[in-house]
């Protein structure tokens, strides 16, 4: 008789070791003490990890190789690889990468944007990702069509900023947690790759230059606000009564309108920051003169500006954008009730900028390819 042979799928992030581009420069230095190396080793490395970017232990070539040695049995370096590269004509790029296990993210570097959150226009922006593909299941997203994979960790959530500047030689200035996935869902690490990307022996990019998108996660809006980074935050609003936001987002038949707005209050009160709100158009749907005004009466109460988006189609969705005369229309209404609001007319339309549908886009191809 065969033996019989069981088949046990783990998940790779529990099974593989840790990366070294997850750590903290003072948990290095632990390890360099456990390693009876003295403390200035870690910043020997972080030199090396960010200043210079090496890609493996064996080029850090003032560490002893002993030290090497040890670390690389420790703990992984992962890389992860660029598969696609698509800009458009306005010189939007976007990157669609692949990581150690095979599941593929995205990053778009969206360089001089108009005024993104309150930053100068001439600053460098690029777009990343939290999680591979998101539960949340908004109606609309392109990042909940496929499901939910699973969480990036630290490394690759920091690894896309040195991907992007690496392959287009230019220094991001700026962050935004608007690729695919909920920020707010992998809060743990999150944290760890914002520390990073925020510390002067990492990327060094000021927390005021790091905005974070969030659908509405109202407990972690409150967790995040009792952190001491100064992070900006843009609530992804996209309708101003249950009732919408209910037909569009299923987040809001766990926190409503009113839990979201409390726990946006409390985050905004404890900053002392103003927040954004993120409103796409689309047409028929939440795109009324009677939301507009709901919109207006609710950013008002809380010191928010808001940042209107016009639909980005997805392949396979029925939704799309309202005219530009009702989107200005929609603008208006928000002006006259005195709210900062802007409408983006956004660059990357003709690349599958918005939010995982560059991966969809290639996981379709190579499914039909393959098929
Ligand atoms: N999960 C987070 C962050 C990622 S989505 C969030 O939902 O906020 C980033 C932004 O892109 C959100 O405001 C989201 O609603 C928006 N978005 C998603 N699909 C879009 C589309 N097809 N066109 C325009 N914006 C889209
Ligand atoms: Fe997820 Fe954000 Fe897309 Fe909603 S809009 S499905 S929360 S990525």
């Amino acid at each position: 008789m065969p033996e019989k042979i069981s088949i046990v799928v783990l998940d790779v992030a529990t099974v593989t070791k840790i990366d070294v581009k997850a750590l903290q420069l003072s948990e290095l230095e632990d390890k360099a003490q456990e390693f009876a190396e003295p403390d200035y080793r870690a910043r020997q490395m972080v030199d090396w990890l960010y200043g210079k970017r090496v890609q493996s232990f064996d080029e850090m070539s003032d560490l002893p190789r002993e030290f090497r040695n040890r670390l690389g049995q420790e703990f992984a370096f992962s890389r992860i690889d660029t598969i696609r590269v698509l800009g458009s004509r306005d010189t939007t790029r976007k990157f669609l990468f692949r990581l150690a296990d095979g599941n593929l993210i995205e990053s778009v570097l969206i360089p001089a944007s108009p005024a993104l959150y309150g930053s100068r226009s001439d600053r460098r922006t690029i777009c990343i990702s939290t999680q591979v593909g998101c539960a949340y299941g908004c109606k609309f997203c392109a990042s909940g069509l496929d499901g939910f994979s699973r969480n990036l960790q630290p490394n690759e959530i920091v690894d896309q900023i040195i991907a992007v500047e690496r392959e287009s030689g230019e220094k991001i200035d700026n962050i935004v947690f608007m690729g695919m996935g909920e920020p707010l869902a992998n809060f743990d690490n999150l944290m760890r790759a914002i520390r990073i990307i925020n510390a002067p022996w990492g990327l060094g990019i000021g927390a005021r230059h790091i905005t974070l998108s969030t659908s509405g996660l109202a407990p972690q809006i409150r967790q995040l606000a009792d952190e001491p980074l100064q992070v900006r935050l843009a609530i992804s609003l996209h309708g101003a009564t249950d009732a919408v936001r209910d037909q569009i987002m299923p987040i809001n038949r766990r926190y409503n309108l009113e839990k979201l707005l409390a726990a946006c209050d409390y985050y905004a009160k404890r900053k002392k920051q103003r927040l954004s709100f993120e409103y796409i158009l689309i047409a028929n749907v939440n795109d009324s003169p009677d939301q507009a005004r709901r919109l207006g009466r609710i950013a008002r109460r809380l010191g928010a500006k808001i940042n209107l988006i016009p639909y980005n189609t997805v392949q396979g969705l029925p939704w799309s954008r309202p005219s530009p005369e009702q989107q200005d229309r929609f603008l208006s209404i928000l002006h006259s009730s005195e709210v900062p609001a802007t409408l983006r007319r956004e660059k990357g339309h003709d690349i599958e900028a918005a939010c995982g549908q560059l991966r969809l886009q290639t996981k379709r191809e190579l499914e039909t390819a393959t098929s």
